[in-house]
């Protein structure tokens, strides 16, 4: 290095510039759009392997949900489908009320909450005390009901599966409880 490199060198260092990384001023300020963002751990609501998740979120708002390098089940990544939750969180598309079609009607009505969970199980209770077994012709206590089935699916986690089998098999005698995902 000459003498005016030398002195290039001093003056930069003097005003805090790095000489062999010239970046600009805009680049030095530039962040990633989740700097600073606040983020939280969930777990991937697809399937069962049960990805960790990183929920990337600013003052109320959704940012980004990405692979968790931390956990020893997915170390960071994701697949295609874990990769787009956020489009499942964030969906124009999505409908967040309950929407009801009556029998032999042909279209749909919007209802309370409280309204469909009253209807499902004023249903329930009606089904099974229409068909509720509990011994069959021969004198065998069977204690079961073949009218109301289940079936789950992936985005169940391991508590609900639990509380399924607990109240339908046990509780209500179904004999029917399957679901669509398996590891
Ligand atoms: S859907 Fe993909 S990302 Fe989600 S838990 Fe399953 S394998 Fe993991």
């Amino acid at each position: 290095m000459g003498q005016g490199g030398r002195r290039l060198h001093a003056l930069r260092s003097h005003i805090g510039v790095v000489p062999d990384r010239p970046i600009s001023r805009e680049t030095r300020e530039t962040r990633s759009r989740l700097y600073d963002a606040e983020m939280g751990i969930s777990v991937c609501p697809y399937c069962a392997v049960g990805c960790s998740q990183r929920v990337y979120h600013r003052e109320g708002r959704l940012l980004s949900i990405e692979g968790n390098e931390d956990s020893f089940i997915n170390r960071g990544t994701l697949c295609p489908k874990g990769s787009a939750t956020s489009g499942l969180v964030q969906n124009e598309h999505r409908l967040t009320g309950v929407r009801y079609r009556a029998p032999y009607s042909d279209r749909w009505e919007d209802k309370p909450l409280d309204w469909a969970m009253d209807r499902i199980a004023d249903r329930v209770k009606h089904t099974r005390d229409r068909s509720f077994v509990h011994k069959t012709p021969d004198g065998r206590v069977v204690n079961r009901m073949t009218s109301i089935a289940h079936l789950g699916g992936a985005t169940l986690d391991n508590e609900e599966n639990y509380l399924i089998k607990k109240l339908f098999t046990a509780g209500l005698g179904m004999v029917f409880v399957e679901n669509q995902a398996r590891i």
